[in-house]
């Protein structure tokens, strides 16, 4: 059942695709080098998409730095430019960023977009973990050409890339993206808490039960349409759903609440995302597997599979002439 894929999604090798995304981290938390993790990975979350003549990195976990080594090999001396979009601010998302060595070099330019958190800007988010005494260096003493940009637009472009953006349901500020390729659309909600979550703040007080219920339901709605026929969802399913009984409230996703809303919005593939850091490689197996069972269940059409560090998959462009 492993390596499964629909026929429009291929793993390929590096350079061959139009349109393409690649996993430099996966993991959530932590980054858990070792040889439990070596087939999902260990890195935090970073990922890149190639599409119609852009970069673009999402977030800039621990994987960033493998991306910047492999970039600068690509490139050599050659110009870089990028956009880098960050979801938010927690550390899995944003500490790799010091290292990445695209930042370090004068002919690059790189544009950083994302919103402001709770208690902070998105310029402080971004610069603050670069100062004395958390880090020797400062972001305005990286050599590349960089832009901070702060989101106020929920649809904005990338070059030919239109992206939408959503908030969702996790601690603080936190969005996901939707990118909108040649290919098809590629979703990105790293961290995500299913909705019924309201449901069990009401029933430890915070709200009046109707209130929540009715909060849920349409936040639930909002998030379904946002999703809709998405090519790929790269969702947030660390627990299992036995583990999640444990961590309502921490702000992610389990097993099962990942399928259902990827039936729901009626996505193609839905890639597990942000790996606890307890589960090794063949615990992420097993959350696949049961993912595939509950989808076999349902009788409805979805690829499942885990998201793996190093791994790319390719979007082709849809045939026209077949439709
Ligand atoms: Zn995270
Ligand atoms: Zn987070």
């Amino acid at each position: 059942m492993r390596g499964r894929i629909s026929a429009s999604l291929h793993m390929r090798s590096a350079l061959e695709s139009p349109v393409r995304l690649k996993f430099w981290g996966t993991r959530g938390s932590i980054a858990v080098p070792g040889p439990e993790t070596l087939r999902y990975g260990g890195n935090t979350t970073c990922v890149e998409l190639r599409a119609d003549g852009e970069i673009i990195v999402l977030d800039a976990g621990s994987g960033i730095r493998p991306l910047g080594v492999a970039l600068q090999k690509e490139f050599q001396a050659q110009p870089i430019k990028l956009s880098l979009l960050i979801t938010h601010a927690h550390w899995d998302h944003i500490q790799g960023f010091p290292f990445f060595k695209t930042g370090y070099d004068s002919n690059n330019q790189i544009r950083i977009f994302g919103f402001d958190g709770a208690g902070a800007t998105f310029r402080e988010i971004m610069t603050e973990p670069m100062r004395a005494p958390f880090f020797p260096i400062t972001m305005r003493e990286l050599s590349a050409k960089m832009d901070i940009n702060k989101l106020t637009e929920m649809k904005f472009s990338l070059g030919k890339v239109d992206v939408h953006a959503a908030f969702v349901n996790h601690p603080g500020m936190c969005a996901g993206y939707r990118l909108f390729t040649s290919a098809g659309s590629v979703a990105f909600l790293p961290d995500h808490e299913p909705y019924e979550f309201f449901l069990h703040a009401a029933a430890e007080k915070q709200l009046p039960p109707d209130q929540s219920k009715e909060i849920a339901a349409d936040e639930h709605t909002r998030l379904v349409q946002f999703l809709r026929g998405s090519e790929v969802l790269v969702l947030d399913s660390q627990y299992t759903d036995q583990e999640y009984q444990t961590h309502i409230g921490w702000g992610h996703g389990s097993v099962s609440s990942a399928v259902s809303l990827a039936l729901e919005a009626e996505v193609r593939t839905l890639l597990l995302f942000h790996h606890d850091p307890s589960h090794d490689d063949k615990m992420v197996d097993t959350m696949v597997e049961s993912a595939r069972e509950l989808v076999a269940k349902s009788g409805k059409l979805l690829e499942v599979a885990g998201a793996q560090q190093g791994r790319e998959i390719l979007l082709e462009t849809k045939n026209v002439a077949a439709a």
